[in-house]
């Protein structure tokens, strides 16, 4: 069957042989198909034993007995004949019990019957809320069509939309999520479904619920208004206003396990722990630790739970591979994760509800639910992940006391549950390593406190008030429980709180406001928790007064959580809240507990803007650590225009010319800063001149006063003649000198002596010691350098 899909192009286009006999004629093919219609009438759910008892195209016979399919099962048996017949029909039967199936089959003989062909355009519409159950439904279509020669789409988000886009016309059957279909419907002109023959909701009544009524009532108003329409679910709508909005006619309800003692499946053991909520971890580690080689679903309230509880488990190693399946995730990485489950035969999966309709991952164990679920139709679900096709399977739900009041709605809706015990000596509380590993990573501190967070506002926005009560929650101990010191701020809460305490006060001094609960509804299509695949609108109210128990808790740390406002949704239309007053939807307003448009970057720089906070702003901080205004002040025209100019953010042009004229005062400042320094320099030796003058005058004085007047001996100069000068000036001072003028001239001979050491023609240095000099200094020296010597001078004599 060729088919549209993107991960897989190697099967894309996968054409197997059409199963008619080409020696057959037109007219036989024909007379085949009204054979098989003839028959239609005639069938009788009770005497169908085996698929080739239904009147079926041997393509499909063929496809259905190569893949192991013989007998039909009981929702198979009954709905196949009736929606041959062209019946509207409303399927229910538990989880795992082929309804798959039940709907393919006819889609197939529906088109066949019809000689549908490629230029036939979309014949048959399958939806489905999430897409790997959208992928898996693709994938049995595929094997059990592969005989026919129809063309099929697998139309889900996170795909690429140009590719899908171009094959939208070619395609006979498509698979898809209504988010994506609409999207096709509404921005592609190749998509044209007026002929479309036969839709197909899997999952109806999560496809018709609050989550995707704006979205499913749009796609229906697209699709001609005579086809045939199967739903199917385990938990099968039978709500009026659903079957008036898909205006079915005269559709059959086959409910195939109604009469049956239990909803679940006969064989899946189903029990229930009460646990408070800070056990709730160690609970579930010490379970996974007694588990091991065991193939387990764990079902958490919110995507962020998942993420953390997977990433902080993975560091803990728990022996089995770890897996985790959220809507958050990017849409390749969800597929491989879908696949990888499939196919492992021991792993542990933590996901959210997004993997708790219509998935068949084969031979799970058991399935854990930490998080209760919202309401039975949900634990249904969920549980329904194990026990499939008469395989056996366990389940355990955790319980928090203030939601034990579930456990009586499950038993309403026949499903058998009993009660078990921890034993508190067998708990292995992690808590010490978690906490050891938020210290070292502070990502993942902050994952674990967006869990903590969405936690809470996963039961705040429980339609179920009777179950779930946010303010029962012990939230200090809860955070301390995920390795979290101190617990992070719910801020939603404390608003909360704020605006009950404050309608409280206005109450008491008289201005009676009425005690409706907060209401504000947008259509965004979002993410909620729970069913990320789906645009949900997004209510949002205040449920009952607060206990004290949840104002108790003192929140240390500033966690921003508005990202998590954002997906403040309720999950169901049949919400039990009131509409509020003006006054109280403006109050919420300024409590900005309002309809959110997802907050882009400019609009952030805006907010900050708004807040008069100076980006970019410096400030330098001494060692007490106060704020010390910075000593350089901009001087240029420019410069200061740029400053009072500039809001925020760095024009870069602007602040390189900035630069440049500031750096004309700093070159400025620099050289009068060294013209400054060098007078310095002069006064300083100015001054010291000046003092050595003084200082000579006294020399001279004090002379006279300290040293003996050696006048009357002879004059050495005569006595010992220059010679004695050479000797005593390498000798440094003399005892002999005694005159001041005779010191003096010594001096003057200390300095003629330097110079006639580098200048060979000092004036003052006569031809005897120039020869003394020269003898001196070929003393050490051989012939050669001598020579070179004597050649030296001689050249600078000529
Ligand atoms: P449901 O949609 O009712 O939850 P599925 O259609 O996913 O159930 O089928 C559950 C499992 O039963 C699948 O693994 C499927 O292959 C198997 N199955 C369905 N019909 C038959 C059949 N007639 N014979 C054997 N196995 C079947
Ligand atoms: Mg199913």
């Amino acid at each position: 069957m060729p088919e549209i899909k993107e991960e897989k192009p190697k099967k894309d286009k996968k054409k197997i042989k059409v199963y008619t006999n080409k020696s057959k004629n037109k007219r036989d093919v024909e007379s085949v198909i009204d054979n098989l219609k003839s028959k239609y009438e005639s069938i009788n759910a009770e005497e169908i034993t085996k698929f080739c008892d239904f009147p079926l195209s041997s393509n499909t016979l063929k496809a259905l007995r190569e893949c192991g399919y013989h007998k039909p099962t009981e929702i198979q048996r009954e709905t196949i004949g009736l929606a041959l017949q062209g019946k509207d029909i409303l399927g229910a039967a538990q989880t795992g019990s082929g309804k798959t199936l039940a709907f393919l089959i006819p889609l197939l003989e529906k088109l066949y019957t019809l000689k549908w062909t490629k230029m036939d355009g979309v014949g048959s519409i399958v939806i489905t809320p999430t897409r790997e159950l959208a992928y898996q439904i693709f994938e049995t279509l595929r094997k059990i069509g592969q005989h026919h020669d129809f063309s099929a789409g697998l139309i889900i988000g996170g795909k690429d939309l140009k590719f899908e886009r171009n094959r939208m016309d070619q395609c006979n059957i498509i698979i898809c999520t209504p988010g994506r279909l609409l999207q096709h419907m509404d921005e592609n002109p190749l998509f044209d479904c007026v002929n479309m023959q036969i839709l197909v909701l899997d999952e109806a009544d999560r496809c018709l619920d609050m989550g995707f009524e704006q979205t499913m009532n749009a796609i229906i108003e697209n699709l001609p208004p005579k086809r045939q329409t199967l739903l199917f679910s385990a938990t099968q709508t039978r709500s009026v206003r659903d079957l008036a909005r898909l205006s079915l006619k005269d559709p059959s309800y086959i409910s195939v396990h109604e009469n049956l003692e239990h909803s679940t499946p006969k064989g899946l053991s189903q029990s229930y722990v009460v646990c408070e909520l800070k056990d709730k971890v160690s609970v579930l580690w010490s379970f996974l630790k007694n588990h091991p080689n065991k193939k387990i679903m764990v079902f958490f309230a919110s995507c962020k739970q998942v993420k953390y509880v997977y990433e902080i488990f993975c560091k803990l190693r728990p022996g089995t591979p770890l897996l985790a399946l959220y809507g958050t995730l990017h849409q390749l990485r969800r597929m491989d994760i879908y696949e990888n489950f499939c196919h492992k035969q021991s792993a542990i999966l933590f996901s959210t509800d997004l993997a708790a309709r219509g998935l068949d991952f084969p031979a799970v164990h058991w399935v854990l639910q930490v998080d209760c679920p919202e309401d039975p139709a949900t634990y249904i679900h969920r549980v329904g992940r194990t026990a499939r096709y008469h395989r056996g399977g366990e389940s355990l739900l955790m319980l928090l006391e203030s939601e034990i009041q579930m456990v009586d709605k499950l038993k309403e809706k026949k499903i058998p549950i009993q009660k078990i015990e921890i034993n508190p000596m067998k708990l292995n509380n992690p808590v010490r390593k978690m906490e050891a590993f938020l210290a070292k990573d502070p990502t993942l501190k902050d994952t674990a406190q967006r869990a903590f967070v969405s936690y809470a506002k996963a039961v705040y926005l429980m339609k179920d008030k009777e179950v779930f009560d946010v303010h029962a929650l012990d939230t200090d101990s809860f955070a301390r429980s995920l390795g979290l010191a101190i617990p992070p701020r719910i801020r939603f809460l404390q608003r909360m709180h704020a605006m009950l305490e404050s309608k409280q006060q206005k109450k008491e001094v008289g201005r009676s406001s009425n005690n409706k609960k907060y209401f504000k509804d947008s259509e965004d299509e979002g993410v909620s928790n729970n069913f990320e695949d789906s645009g949900v609108s997004k209510p949002k109210y205040i449920p009952k007064e607060p206990s004290k128990s949840s104002q108790s808790g003192h929140f240390q740390t500033v966690e921003n959580d508005s990202e998590d406002d954002d997906i403040l949704t309720v999950k169901r239309k049949d919400h039990d809240i009131d509409l509020p007053s003006q006054e109280e939807i403006a109050e919420l307003d300024m409590g900005r507990i309002s309809k959110k448009k997802a907050l882009s970057k400019a609009a952030m720089a805006k907010k900050i803007l708004k807040k008069k906070i100076v980006p970019n702003k410096k400030i330098l901080f001494n060692e007490e650590g106060e704020a010390v205004t910075s000593g350089k002040t901009k001087k240029s025209e420019l410069a200061l225009q740029y400053e009072n100019e500039n809001e925020g953010g760095i024009d870069i042009e602007k602040a390189k010319q900035v630069l440049k004229e500031e750096d004309k005062f700093d070159k400025q400042l620099f050289k009068e800063k060294v013209k400054a320094k060098h007078k310095e320099q002069k006064r300083k030796l100015k001054e010291q001149k000046k003092k050595e003058r003084e200082d000579k005058d006294d020399f001279g004085t004090s002379e006279s006063e300290e040293e003996p007047d050696l006048s009357w001996l002879p004059d050495p100069d005569k006595v010992y003649n220059n010679e004695n000068e050479e000797i005593n000036e390498e000798e440094g001072e003399t005892d002999r000198e005694s005159s001041p003028n005779k010191k003096q001239k010594l001096r003057n001979k200390k300095k003629n002596k330097k110079n006639t050491n580098f200048n060979a023609d000092s004036p003052e240095s006569g031809p005897k010691r120039k020869r003394k000099k020269l003898e001196k200094l070929t003393l050490n020296m051989d012939v050669n350098e001598a020579e070179e010597l004597a050649l030296m001078l001689l050249n600078k004599k000529t």
